[in-house]
């Protein structure tokens, strides 16, 4: 068996430790007989598996009782409709323009009201977040929308946009318990697991309890709506039980190495390895203004295109796997979520030192 060093923005990386877990459960877990993945998402069994995922995120997350956690299906994208479709009452909504999964959001919300784009940073390559403390916030907007860490762009919000009051959304996907936060600071957060908690299709919604009523968009679908997921605890239909289940694995994975604040630590101490490096490098340059840089992606070019391809392929050759950049953007990302080891980046850095000084 070899494992590779998997740079991927997502699906991602996972824990080893997590891994061979769930192989050890695959065939018997814990004397049930069978896999989570057999299981009747109605038994003692798995409610004890959704019970104690649900228990280990807020004890992760210190998520406040008047939040429920919803663990949903249909990717982050799902949200980019079910967002405007449960919180638009006015209709109206606005949002910061960060890239292009705000945008995509953006662009959805406008089937269903009015969405303005309060902030950009298109006119910079989306290099950069802009400033929202003093944002054009609509008198009646619904909400405030964000994607706290731009996947693609490798930017993150170090400071939240002040809202004047108003709830805030944000689309956490891709620094999901990669640090503390605030929960009280959010009306909702969510976020597609599959960049930094577990295997794609399950979304885990975080929501202020008054967000969620009846007062829904006509012509919203039972099963986006939130409330059906909260009054069912999850378990309104089928839920996406053994993706669930490996997100439980990671949980408990995070809390046996100290929760957000060691796991902060770490992410500090990686992303400091590869920003340290091509911010010395001749070669390599990072894309993004350093105070708006992110510890989750962090996308770098050589300048010239060839030779990043050469790049790429030589790393892949050495074990250093999916550091092809976005294919809209081009150069290189490293995506390096809480499961790349340190010795990941340290390695990449040798090689990438090696690699300049061969050229
Ligand atoms: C990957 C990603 C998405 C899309 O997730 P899907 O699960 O494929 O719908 C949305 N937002 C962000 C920030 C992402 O990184």
């Amino acid at each position: 068996m070899a494992r590779v060093y998997n740079f991927s923005a997502g699906p991602a990386v996972l824990p080893e430790e997590v891994l061979k877990q769930a192989a050890n459960e695959m065939l018997d877990y814990r004397g049930s007989g069978m896999s989570v993945m057999e299981m009747s998402h109605r038994s003692k069994i798995y409610q004890q598996i959704l019970n104690t995922a649900e228990a280990d995120i807020r004890e992760l997350m210190n998520i406040p009782d008047n939040y429920k956690v919803l663990f949903l299906q249909g990717g982050a994208y799902q949200q980019f409709a079910a967002v405007p479709m449960n919180l638009m009452k006015n209709r109206v909504a606005d949002y910061v323009i960060t890239g292009q999964w705000a945008k995509k959001a953006w662009l959805e919300a406008q089937i269903y009201g009015t969405a303005n784009a309060v902030a950009s940073s298109a006119d910079k390559g989306f290099s950069y977040i802009p400033d929202c403390s003093d944002l054009p916030i609509s008198e009646n907007a619904d909400y405030v929308y964000i994607c706290e860490n731009n996947t693609i762009y490798g930017t993150k919000f170090h400071t939240l946009p002040n809202t004047k009051g108003k709830p805030l959304v944000a689309d956490v996907s891709s620094c999901f318990l990669s640090e503390p936060v605030d929960v009280t600071k959010y009306g909702m957060l969510y976020g597609g697991v599959q960049k930094n908690i577990g295997p794609a299709g399950v979304v885990i919604a975080i929501i202020r309890e008054d967000l969620i009523t009846e007062d829904v968009l006509p012509g919203t679908p039972t099963m986006l709506r939130y409330k059906t997921h909260a009054d069912a605890g999850s378990l309104f239909n089928t839920p996406p039980a053994y993706g669930i289940y490996i997100c439980g694995l990671v949980f408990q994975w995070l809390k046996s190495i100290g929760g957000l604040k060691a796991i902060q630590a770490r992410n500090q101490e990686k992303a400091a390895i590869l920003y340290d490096f091509l911010d010395s490098s001749d070669m390599f340059k990072g894309t993004v203004v350093k105070q708006d840089r992110s510890l989750m992606n962090v996308p770098f070019v050589t300048g010239n295109g060839d030779l990043d391809a050469e790049f790429v392929k030589a790393a892949e050759a050495a074990g250093f796997v999916n550091l092809k950049g976005h294919r809209t953007v081009g150069g290189m990302r490293a995506s390096i979520y809480n499961a790349m080891p340190i010795e990941g980046v340290e390695k990449l850095v040798a090689f990438m030192k090696d690699f300049e000084r061969r050229k």
